[in-house]
């Protein structure tokens, strides 16, 4: 019964972001985002999962690369090496700029690397998400300019220990650390039961910076998405505080960290939900009060019925639910509409950064 009404409420969000976005008859920047997630994650009708190392990694970077470059953007290659159980492995980036009328940049990224396939994972929400919502992106702004250039950075290699995010921070001198106005992490932005954004931890101890004295955990990113999301079909939301977490702040565990430790405000998208009490406390690891992600799940207690034995904690990354065909069973229009709703948010965020 449940279900049936969430899916209810989710069809009617869909209907209502539907008329507000239709207003001609070419695809949407939103739907392209979709089909560029079917094209990327799904086995059955693209690349599938895309193991950090792996020759689909690989595969994924040249498909990242040939949509920008027929777009008409100028495409960097930016290779790196990472030890991966000691071994010396290769990944790349793939980093496109859109001039603005500054050169000051903000600089989006998303990882496109997935974890999990053992367990039947196709990484479609982490992070074929985050990758498709900024392809769309960079597809809608082509040939537009806007106040700030925009840097598009499409990081290898993140599930392995944010190889790619560091390959790409360490390779900036000073001249273009100082030109760097924001980042924004797109990491499993669809799929959890809410979508939130969040600021670099004010503990400067929690990201481990090589040079301390220079991290920002500046939270005017954060804030401005917020106040924007408010005009689209999915306000985002901040996380409550929990322990050793000040509410709407976040740990260095994805792509933003290396940024926030050379100063720059970042925020950091993603989909869970904070409300749950997982295995570790309400740390957002937990994604979902769906039982059929539990073993059995709690109501009353927002847990596990049995914390002892539990083995699966609502968890959608990494995981055999983190794939197309499996979540539109699970969550009918959910990643359509955070998708859509995230990718809306970007686009309007770019155009009118108020930073
Ligand atoms: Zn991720």
């Amino acid at each position: 019964m449940k279900h049936t009404a969430l899916a209810f409420a989710i069809t009617a969000l869909l209907v209502g972001c539907n008329t507000s976005t239709n207003d001609s008859q070419a695809p949407t920047a939103a739907e392209q985002a979709y089909e560029y997630l079917v094209q990327l994650s799904s086995t059955a009708e693209g690349i599938g999962a895309r193991p950090t190392g792996s020759e689909a990694e690989t595969r994924a970077a040249a498909w990242i690369q040939d949509h920008l470059a027929g777009w008409g953007y100028e495409v960097q290659n930016q290779p790196f090496t990472y030890t991966k159980s000691g071994a010396s492995k290769r990944s790349q980036n793939l980093i496109a700029e859109l001039k603005g009328q500054s050169d000051k940049v903000i600089l989006i990224g998303a990882h496109y690397d997935s974890t999990g396939d053992k367990k039947g994972s196709e990484g479609a929400t982490d992070n074929g998400a985050g990758v498709a919502a900024l392809l769309a992106v960079a597809e809608a702004l082509k040939g537009q300019t806007l106040p700030y250039t925009v840097r598009f950075a499409f990081f290898g290699a993140e599930e392995n220990g944010l190889n790619g995010s560091r390959a790409h921070a360490t390779s900036l001198d000073s001249t273009a650390i100082a030109r760097l106005l924001a980042m924004v992490n797109y990491d499993t932005i669809a799929g959890g039961d809410v979508v939130y954004v969040h600021s670099a931890h004010s503990d400067v101890t929690e990201y481990n910076c090589a040079e301390p004295g220079r991290y920002s955990f500046d939270p005017k990113v954060r804030d401005r998405l917020l106040a924007i999301s408010k005009l689209t079909a999915t306000p985002l939301a901040i996380h409550p505080s929990y322990a050793g977490y000040p509410a709407g702040e976040t740990g260095s565990w994805s792509d933003h960290a290396p940024f926030a430790c050379l100063g720059v405000p970042i925020a950091y998208v993603e989909a869970t939900n904070f409300t749950i009490n997982g295995a570790d406390g309400y740390d957002g690891y937990s994604q979902t009060t769906n039982p059929a992600l539990w073993d059995c799940y709690d109501d009353a207690s927002k847990s596990a019925c049995d914390r002892g034995s539990e083995t699966q904690w609502g968890k959608i990354w990494h995981t055999q639910y983190d794939r197309l065909d499996t979540m539109a069973e699970l969550f009918p229009g959910r990643v359509e509409q955070q998708l859509s709703a995230n990718t809306d948010l970007m686009i309007r965020f770019l155009k009118e950064p108020g930073l």
